[in-house]
């Protein structure tokens, strides 16, 4: 049973594909036979030196696959096609109670503070699984567990989205602003966004993006002349992004931050929330219910995941590399 695990913190020089050792399912688990699997910037982060990182470690948030040992489940059997939801979540504490796995009180996200998903074979808990629809094939199903879920928690669970609003997406060439653009735009919201690549813009507005501008300081100015004023920022950059879209914002929008690719620290002059009545959204991943929803959205043809590219599990460091390239358009896959 192969697995890939970091050896250490740095660069994907210490990804390493090795025999790992076979573990018996607890009670409650089911193992699964991997089958694709797709690369976030959450697994480049896992490189990183944080102190909640042990290494050695095996890493992955997504993965879909089939059912190798159901355990004790009566649900499940052998040979059913299924994703893995990526958080490890208790089920009892207040927050799992009231459907809110992403908010438990002793959440760990598999592949970060937890062993991850990328191995031939995984043993997960059965409540960590969700069946997926004949029609929803299990490469797509790999594109949607980290980015997916979180644009659709977000917008579709926290927001609220109605058609006719005006959404911001900052990083909107990355995994989870491609996903936020294509769910806004199946719930009939304007969609503006962002990138620096000129050949990315043109997939931008196939997919039903209005306006596509850089991040600069006139980036307020320009928005606000083409949309008229902006209802929802959907952030993804961090430090670069928060302090500018907030001066997109219409009063009583929202602002939603959903990670940093820029940095996490910024300046920021806080009038520019309370006088203008801006609703903060902070997000991290999304829940089950949002992950079930989503896979039903896609069975139903509603949303189709952009996928860029398919490596093989034993190439995951240059799929990796590709994601920090920033020459990517749509979800890495990667094939087990
Ligand atoms: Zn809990």
């Amino acid at each position: 049973m192969m697995e890939a695990i970091y050896e250490r913190p740095g660069n994907t020089d210490v990804i390493k594909i090795k025999e790992g050792e076979e573990t018996k399912l607890n009670t409650g688990e089911v193992m699964v036979n991997a089958e694709f699997g797709s690369v976030n910037h959450v697994d480049i982060w896992g490189r990183m030196d944080y102190p909640w990182h042990k290494f050695p470690r095996r890493f992955g948030s997504d993965l879909s696959g089939t059912i190798n040992d159901p355990g004790i489940s009566s649900v499940l059997k052998k040979g059913d096609r299924v994703l893995l939801y990526p958080i490890k979540f208790c089920g009892s504490c207040e927050r799992c109670l009231s459907a809110n796995e992403n908010s438990c009180s002793s959440r760990a996200l598999y592949g970060d503070h937890v062993p991850g998903f990328f191995a031939q074979m995984v043993n997960v808990p059965e409540k960590n699984i969700i069946k997926l629809p004949e029609n929803v094939s299990l490469e797509t199903a790999a594109a949607l567990p980290v980015a997916y879920t979180t644009a659709w928690h977000v917008l579709v669970d926290r927001i609220g989205l109605r058609p006719g609003i005006n959404v911001l997406i900052l990083g909107g060439s990355g995994g989870a602003g491609i996903a936020a653009l294509q769910i806004a735009r199946a719930f009939g919201a304007r969609v503006f966004t962002t990138t620096s690549q000129q050949w990315k813009s043109e997939r931008l507005i196939k997919l039903g993006a209005e306006g596509i501008f850089k991040i600069d300081d006139k980036l307020p100015e320009n928005v606000l002349k083409l949309s008229g004023g902006i209802d929802v920022v959907f952030d993804t950059l961090g430090s670069l992004g928060v302090p500018l879209g907030l001066k997109c914002l219409k009063k009583g929008g929202k602002l939603t931050s959903i990670g940093m690719t820029t940095g996490y620290e910024f300046n920021f002059n806080l009038r520019d929330i309370y006088s203008n009545n801006i609703d903060v959204i902070g997000a991290y991943l999304g829940t089950r219910s949002d992950l079930f929803n989503l896979i039903r959205a896609v069975s139903s043809g509603a949303i189709k995941p952009v996928i860029d590219s398919l490596f093989p599990f034993e190439e995951v460091a240059k799929a990796q590399e590709k994601m920090e390239n920033r020459t990517h358009f749509g979800k890495i896959l990667l094939k087990f």
